[in-house]
């Protein structure tokens, strides 16, 4: 055991680049492979699990705004259910609030509020 205070957060910074170096060399390699490394999208906040999806499978998550890829074992029923499982992780589909408040925080989401939509429906064609 190290006694030395700022040898002991040299350590600490040291172990956590190395993990972090890690993470992004699997990235590397995966991305030469044609393979995405995400983030689980679970509802843990401490959790920074990692893991390989195809760019084209992302993509099909993606295109709901409600449903997210996570981690065997980061599913949380009472908010989410289970609609599809891969070998690297499932994909969950939010519900009733969480499914509202998932769809608003969609980067991808276009900016025409469900009010807007209503209104400019075009109902002659
Ligand atoms: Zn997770």
């Amino acid at each position: 055991m190290v006694d030395d205070p700022q040898e002991q957060r040299e350590i600490r910074a040291a172990r956590r680049q190395s993990r972090g170096r890690e993470v992004n060399e699997t990235v590397v390699e995966m991305k030469a492979a044609g393979m995405l490394v995400i983030v689980c999208e679970c509802a843990d906040d401490a959790c920074a699990d990692t893991f390989e999806i195809t760019p084209r499978d992302y993509e099909v998550i993606r295109h709901q705004p409600t449903h997210f890829a996570v981690r065997h074992g980061h599913v949380y029923p009472e908010v989410e259910r289970v609609v599809a499982e891969h070998d690297e992780y499932v994909v969950v589909e939010k519900m009733r609030k969480a499914a509202e408040v998932a769809a608003q925080a969609d980067p991808r989401r276009t900016f025409v509020t469900a009010e807007d939509a209503d209104t400019d429906i075009d109902q002659t064609g």
